[in-house]
């Protein structure tokens, strides 16, 4: 089958297309399902993976979500065409992958095959940060970095429907503009005096919750703009991985909590995976979330998706198409 193979980490051009064996279920203690991918989701983390920061033995399919119809249930409790969505399977950027059963989530017909492949990881994610490592409610206040990004734009959705004040940073007119659609009450620039913008918004106060997945560029205005005894939430490195920090400095900043938070590990028992997954299944048939598809690429052009993916040219989920409905 054909498959996006990443022989060597390292730039783009790493991402190769090659003729690979199918997977097989038996190869896996897990149980596991053959689904046929026709559309895969394109993630940072994936990026992550591709460059080596995150550790996968090659050669390796990259790609963890898609969407696609079931091909092969080994226990035979699935009918095959049955279409579905997943968020944790390596090896998606494929023709064919295998997903293990209890991490396999139904499609309804109303959802476009492009929205269900990239709609898991980054819903979840938003879901878990607004629901789990910070829980918002009516009144608070939060900082987003990046609020024009797939999970910026659907965390600010999320917060503004629990009643909280979003601030926003971003750094295009156009994505200011895409993060105001998304609810956010004030957006900015990155700058050097971010903390202090946003602190003359809120009264000096600070806020409750920065979820900062940009890192590296954004880790001590971070610190700097929120309220003592705040939660700040590292959740991404898209601009770098952070330096080591002192403890010391979360006592200086007014003891503040910081976290370093996985998808994995806030859906990591069957119960609070499907709970999450369906919250983003029903925002997306309900129209409470307005989730943003901001680009396709043939599976070929798998190189072309993480260039711009890493040029800040996206402004929502992309997708790879691997078979056409
Ligand atoms: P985005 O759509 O948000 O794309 C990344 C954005 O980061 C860019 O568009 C850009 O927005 C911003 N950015 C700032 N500095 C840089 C830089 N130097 N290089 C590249 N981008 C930069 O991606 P996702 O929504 O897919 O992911 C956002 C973050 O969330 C990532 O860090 C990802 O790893 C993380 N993540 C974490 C998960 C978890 O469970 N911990 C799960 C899923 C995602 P702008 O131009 O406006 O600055």
């Amino acid at each position: 089958m054909r498959a996006i193979q990443i022989e060597k980490t390292g730039e783009p051009e790493a991402l190769r297309l090659a003729d690979v064996a199918e997977p097989d279920p038996a190869s896996r203690e897990e149980d596991c399902v053959v689904v046929e991918v026709h559309s895969a989701g394109v993630n940072y983390i994936d990026t992550y993976y591709r460059t080596g920061l995150y550790y996968a033995q090659t050669p390796f399919v990259p790609g963890l979500e898609g969407a696609g119809r079931v091909i092969h249930d080994p226990q035979g409790d699935i009918a095959e065409g049955t279409m579905v969505a997943w968020a944790h399977a390596f090896g998606s950027y494929a023709e064919q992958v295998l997903v293990e059963r209890d991490k396999l989530v139904f499609v309804p017909e109303e959802i476009d095959t492009d929205v269900a492949a990239s709609m898991l990881i980054q819903g979840m994610t938003a879901h878990y940060l607004t629901n789990g490592v910070y829980d918002l409610s009516e009144g608070d206040s939060c900082l987003v970095t990046a609020g024009a990004g797939g999970v910026g734009r659907l965390v600010t959705q999320m917060a503004k429907a629990k009643g909280a004040t979003v601030y926003s940073v971003v750094s295009t007119p156009e994505k200011e503009e895409l993060a105001y659609a998304a609810g956010a009450d004030q957006v900015f620039g990155y700058s050097e005096g971010l903390a202090e913008s946003v602190r003359r918004h809120n009264g000096g106060r600070g806020v409750d919750v920065v979820y900062d997945g940009v890192g590296k560029t954004t880790f001590q205005e971070s610190l700097e703009v929120t309220r003592p005894r705040g939660t700040v939430c590292l959740f991404g490195a898209a601009s770098g991985p952070v330096d080591p920090i002192d403890p010391q400095e979360l006592n200086k900043h007014g003891a503040l909590f910081l976290t370093r938070p996985s998808l994995a590990a806030w859906t990591a028992n069957e119960g609070e995976f499907h709970m999450r997954a369906q919250a983003v299944v029903r925002g997306v048939l309900d129209g409470e979330l307005d989730f943003r598809v901001s680009g396709a690429y043939p599976l070929a052009d798998a190189v072309q998706a993480h260039r711009d993916l890493e040029a800040r040219k996206t402004t929502g989920a992309i997708v790879l198409h691997v078979k056409d409905d």
